[in-house]
């Protein structure tokens, strides 16, 4: 061992240590269907009209810390309960930093179920906190009541996160089991709403219904995930403690700018992602007729699929051999064998991910 490698050994955090980088790769020529991204760019006049936005604005200056303009425009465009508070993060992946910055300490437990985002276990283990997983109905994905309810009493976490639409799944999760979960848990529980333009569910509006119930969202699926931008929504007594924990400026000049010019075009948004809702249930109803897999009905913008013949490894490397990325869940969690998951995009870009399944299976 180097000299390098012994003060990394004794100086790097143990659990920062074990963790694995969050791994991205290379998506360099091939059809992006692997990071539920909105598939559509925006028409030509459009962008005259933002880049000449842009070369108005001022980098040598500071963004406006509580970006005031911006915030307005989401909790119009997002239908914020007006006496709820707000804070923004650079994506939501900020925002969950935040949550365990001001909500951790020794001891205190993150709880999520599992399979779901992987940036709550993520967050809560390079933060030095506890992360508690709670397994998902092993065939349709859905909350265990019991189970989840008697691991919140023994671990009595600070945060609760629950994602719903649930990523990986695409499933939502049953409403009156989620009210016994804010009901019964100690502390903060999340709701996070990643998905919301795919799904006419929410819980927005029953925010101050419950002492401890907070929605976030992101602007990522919707068609923003260049900018970075999310959102926590909640009681303004909780929302100005967490904010604390923001870092001044976190969300910059252009991202304020730009995503305030493209709120004002949601209307453009909202077709897109309606087009993407339709396509979902053509490409659901395709996955269906193919006798070797079973696809899972999605409230998101992307599509879980099982394998029941082959092997998902090879079957996603004839996929992208064939100049399709999708993902590759399989060894992410024993709930998730031989599993895949596709983003819905274009019709084209459907059919050509179809096509290289069939293929993939012939091969
Ligand atoms: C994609 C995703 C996010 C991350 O959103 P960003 O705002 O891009 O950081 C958060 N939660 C879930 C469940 C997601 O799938």
């Amino acid at each position: 061992m180097n000299e390098i490698e012994k003060r990394i050994r004794q100086w790097i955090r143990p659990e920062v240590q074990a963790i694995n980088a969050y791994h991205v790769p290379s998506s360099e020529g091939l059809i992006k269907l692997d990071a539920m991204e909105n598939p559509y760019t925006w028409p030509e006049a459009m962008r005259d009209e933002w880049a000449a936005l842009i070369r108005e604005t001022d980098v040598n200056r500071y963004p406006d810390p509580q970006a005031a303009i911006l915030t307005q425009a989401l909790r119009d465009a997002m239908e914020i309960p007006g006496d709820a508070g707000v804070l923004l993060g650079n994506g939501s992946d900020e925002i969950i930093q935040m949550l365990a910055l001001a909500l951790g300490g020794e001891q205190r437990v993150i709880l999520s179920v599992e399979p779901s985002f992987v940036m709550y276990r993520m967050i809560a283990e390079f933060s030095g906190l506890r992360y508690v997983g709670v397994p998902l109905d092993a065939s349709d994905f859905s909350l265990q009541p019991e189970v989840l309810l008697a691991e919140i009493a023994q671990h009595q976490p600070a945060v609760v996160y629950l994602a719903y639409p649930n990523n990986p799944t695409g499933n939502l999760f049953d409403d009156d089991v989620i009210e016994k979960v804010i009901a019964a848990a100690p502390g903060l529980v999340v709701i996070d709403e990643a998905y919301s333009p795919f799904t006419d569910a929410t819980f927005m509006q029953r925010i101050g219904d419950y002492d401890n119930l907070v929605v976030m969202r992101t602007v990522s699926k919707m068609g923003l995930a260049g900018l970075r931008l999310g959102l926590l929504a909640g009681p303004a007594a909780w929302i100005e403690q967490i904010d604390k924990t923001r870092l001044p400026y976190n969300i910059n000049r252009l991202t304020q700018v730009s995503a305030s010019f493209a709120l004002k075009h949601k209307q453009l948004f909202d077709e897109q992602t309606k087009a993407l809702r339709l396509a979902r249930e053509t490409l659901l109803t395709e996955l269906e007729s193919i006798p070797a897999l079973t696809a899972f009905p999605s409230d998101a913008n992307f599509i879980l699929v099982r394998l029941e013949q082959g092997d998902a490894s090879e079957v996603f490397d004839a996929i992208r051999a064939q100049g399709v990325l999708i993902k590759n869940l399989s060894n992410s969690h024993p709930l998730l064998a031989n599993c895949l998951r596709v983003t819905v995009g274009t019709q084209e870009e459907n059919a050509a991910f179809l096509a290289a399944l069939r293929r993939a299976y012939q091969s």
